[in-house]
């Protein structure tokens, strides 16, 4: 394979038809980012402003990964302030006080909006300017949006990366360049990663969020900006405002798509090519190993995307690639084609794409392929398995940590099993 994927205007999927649909959807809201951002950022807490219905989303996404003290709450808005009856700013004032006395570990506040917020017109931002002037520089308030309309789980992080932009430091005017991971990655993966850019001589890379408020990393023309996720659309384009330039490549999931992400950013920062390939070919050896069991079980097994957390393209990518599977349908709620012009060029032709979704539409056709696995939504799940489709949670390929070389066989393994269980249920 080689380093740098040359892109064509008609490479792989690049130009191919697309089929738009805007109808009902089965999505969760922008809220679910929290369970993984919350444990990202380590001194950042999230107050949703909404209804019971939001904080039982919360707690029942959170569900088992709650352990001493949850950095997420909610704080309800009730019938008074629905109905306009109360001065909700004020309740949230106090709300912030007692939340901030309680917590002194609190170093940065998100006001995370939701639906109920937005349908009052709850001016959030107004709110985080009045606290940030009366808490900070103990305690940085910011806001964004999680609300459900019009938008899918994983713009929760997109959403709430926009708002911390402008919060990073400028970074002093440089000759040689510094490299930016955008996206949120599990620390063992970041920790695998800084050591594999050591290991190809780059030095001076940073990743964001950092685990600390107080450790943001800096930003500014000598940046270029490495997204380790695939939904960061209004982030990428907030740093590219602050002078970062975005360095094109596929995302890091499997052998193929690690190694290409890799050899990118060390061409973006000039290392040579060669002695980047070198670094990282015995983490790249282990992973076409780990990957070789489940190619046997997957090779030529037909799977359909419905669209939930936008990485379904990186994901049938590798699926198709490294592990031979036949794309049936590859759902995606939006398409940047700019993001992902990189992964686009690597499907296979003629793969059918839709982008959001029109769901009663989307299960005829799905029923009509059969296909062997199905990856979806909580809710489309349970129905579709007991017509006897093999179905597997979109919403675990974000809360597992799938980036690099030593995750692909882990990858692997949660599209495989799913299929071993159907069989050992028909056994
Ligand atoms: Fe439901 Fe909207 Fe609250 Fe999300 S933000 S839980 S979609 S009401």
């Amino acid at each position: 394979m080689s380093p740098v994927i040359p892109i064509q205007a008609d490479a792989g999927c690049n130009s191919a038809p697309v089929l738009r649909e805007r109808g009902q959807r089965e999505v969760f809201c922008g809220l679910t980012g929290i369970i993984w951002l919350h444990r990202k950022m380590q001194d950042a807490f999230f107050l949703v402003v909404g209804s019971r219905t939001c904080a039982h989303l919360i707690q029942s996404a959170a569900g088992v990964m709650i352990f001493a003290e949850p950095r997420f709450a909610t704080a309800i808005l009730d019938e008074r302030d629905l109905a306009g009856l109360a001065d909700a700013q004020e309740e949230l004032d106090r709300v912030v006080q007692r939340l901030l006395e309680r917590r002194p570990d609190i170093r940065l506040l998100f006001l995370v909006g939701s639906c109920p917020s937005e349908v009052i017109k709850l001016d959030l931002s107004r709110a985080a300017g009045r606290l940030n002037q009366r808490f900070s520089p103990r305690v940085r308030v910011l806001n964004y949006s999680g609300s459900g309309i019009e938008t899918t789980f994983t713009q929760g992080e997109d959403a709430c990366l926009a708002a911390l932009v402008p919060e990073l430091p400028a970074a002093p005017a440089r000759a040689v360049a510094e490299l930016l991971v955008v996206g949120t990655l599990a620390d063992v993966v970041e920790d695998q990663f800084r050591r594999l850019f050591e290991a190809m001589g780059l030095r001076r890379v940073t990743f964001f969020p950092s685990r600390s408020s107080t450790a943001l990393p800096a930003v500014g023309p000598s940046t270029r900006l490495l997204l380790a996720q695939p939904f960061l659309g209004d982030t990428a384009k907030a740093l590219e405002a602050r002078g970062a330039r975005r360095v094109p490549a596929p995302f890091p999931l499997g052998a193929e798509g690690s190694a290409a992400w890799l050899l990118a950013a060390a061409l973006a920062m000039g290392v040579d090519a060669t002695a980047a390939e070198k670094a990282i070919a015995p983490a790249r050896q282990r992973a076409m190993q780990a990957l070789a069991p489940h190619r046997a079980t997957l090779a030529g097994k037909q799977v359909f995307f419905f669209p939930d957390s936008q990485l379904e393209i990186p994901l049938a990518r590798f699926l198709a690639r490294e592990l031979g599977m036949r794309l049936t349908e590859v759902g995606t709620p939006y398409l940047h084609r700019q993001h992902l012009a990189e992964e686009l060029a690597l499907l296979p032709a003629g793969t059918a794409l839709s982008e959001g979704q029109d769901v009663e539409r989307q299960l005829d056709r799905c029923r009509a392929a059969q296909p062997d696995l199905v990856v979806c939504g909580l809710g489309l799940a349970n129905p579709l398995e007991a017509e006897g489709l093999t179905t597997k949670w979109a919403i675990e390929l974000v809360f597992t940590p799938i980036q690099g070389f030593e995750q692909a066989g882990d990858l692997a393994g949660l599209f495989t099993r799913p299929l071993r269980r159907r069989q050992l249920l028909a056994a």
